[in-house]
């Protein structure tokens, strides 16, 4: 990797001097953990003049429960959330998707945050700045061609995150402030569907923390995901879902992607599961509604069918272990 280019590192300790940095100073970037930008910016990807340090703002490692459901601060370190004793047991799913981020030194540091802001992956855009430039780099940094499909417009890159899904399963809301206002959104509106900016925030804004409501009681969850290494890897396809029943039947099913689309996707259509007992015809009703929302593509080292497939296979998978433990 590259040595990084030169910049001017900032610690505020509160969120309203981590804000007035942001808006005055067009090159500035917001660092958490830092193990997605670092690794970027050493692969010349970006050259911010100045790094906000969110590490040590207290406002935003708050991890606390209520009435309403958690509120989980965007500071939070994968570690604590993957070893939170209530978290554990209520929220499993968030728990297994923590876990499942890199590697132990990495979820030290890596913050709720940086996960949710990461940025997308493609193999043609993860490479050092020699290997891109060589490559006549590509349309979402510095080229004018996506090498993924070159007849297109846009970017394809993987949003490859972890717990995005797992927490849009579970119905979270993330709450973004800027130094002129404040937003609230479902969390699965934070995205969109362009591997070039899939993270829908404008210079200046700060993701906060997530709001979980209170889940149903009997509420089963969990998360999976295929890669390459086991050990220390992102997501070729993950899925995260919650699923209620009634003796027998199927009342809520709500499923969330990662790994196949340029954003988190949240599967559409899963109220037709409900009402149903879980059965041969069921999942491979899921199946289906998974192949067909999903659109991998050849942005990884994997075929984008066997991502496809491995999704589909993952999800009912996970809806036959949730709906009959
Ligand atoms: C070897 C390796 C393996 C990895 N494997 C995985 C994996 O399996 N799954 C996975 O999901 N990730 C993986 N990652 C990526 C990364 O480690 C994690 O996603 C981590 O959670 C990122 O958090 P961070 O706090 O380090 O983010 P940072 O690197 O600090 O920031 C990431 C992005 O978020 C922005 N940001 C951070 N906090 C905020 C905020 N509060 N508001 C607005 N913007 C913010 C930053 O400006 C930056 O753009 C891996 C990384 C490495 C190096
Ligand atoms: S999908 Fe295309 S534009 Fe996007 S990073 Fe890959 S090669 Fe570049």
């Amino acid at each position: 990797m590259d040595a990084m280019t030169p910049f001017v590192l900032r610690s505020p300790q509160t969120v309203d001097e981590a804000l007035a940095l942001l808006a005055g100073n067009a090159g500035a970037r917001p660092i958490a953990g830092g193990t997605d930008l670092l690794p970027n910016l050493r692969r010349g990807i970006g050259a911010p003049e100045m790094l906000v340090d969110l590490a040590g703002i207290e406002e935003l490692q708050q991890l606390r429960r209520d009435g309403q459901g958690w509120w989980i601060g965007a500071g939070v370190t994968l570690h604590a959330l993957a070893h939170h004793p209530e978290v554990l047991s209520e929220l499993a799913l968030l728990a297994q998707a923590a876990v499942a981020v890199a590697g132990p030194s990495h979820r030290a540091v890596a913050t709720l945050g940086g996960n949710l802001c990461l940025d997308t992956r493609c193999v043609f855009y993860n490479q050092s700045e020699w290997w891109r430039q060589s490559n006549n780099y590509c349309l979402k940094y510095r080229g004018e061609v996506c090498h993924v499909a070159p007849q297109g417009a846009r970017c394809h890159a993987a949003w490859s995150g972890d717990l995005a899904p797992a927490l849009i399963a579970l119905g979270a809301s993330v709450d973004v402030l800027h130094r002129s206002g404040a937003r609230k959104l479902p969390l699965e509106e934070l995205y969109q569907d362009d591997g070039a900016k899939a993270v829908k925030l404008e210079p200046g804004e700060l993701l906060m923390g997530v709001h979980i409501p209170a889940q149903a009681p009997g509420m089963r969850c969990a998360y999976r995901k295929a890669r390459v290494r086991g050990a220390v890897d992102f997501p070729l396809a993950g899925v995260a879902m919650r699923v209620l029943t009634s003796g027998e039947v199927l009342t809520d099913v709500r499923v969330a992607l990662t790994g196949t689309n340029s954003h988190p996707l949240l599967l559409q259509g899963t109220e037709a599961l409900c009402g149903k007992a879980l059965d041969d015809a069921t999942l491979a009703a899921l199946g289906k509604l998974v192949q067909k929302q999903v659109s991998p593509m050849r942005s990884t080292v994997t075929a984008s069918n066997y991502r496809r497939q491995v999704a589909s296979v993952l999800a009912q998978r996970l809806l036959r272990e949730l709906a009959h433990p």
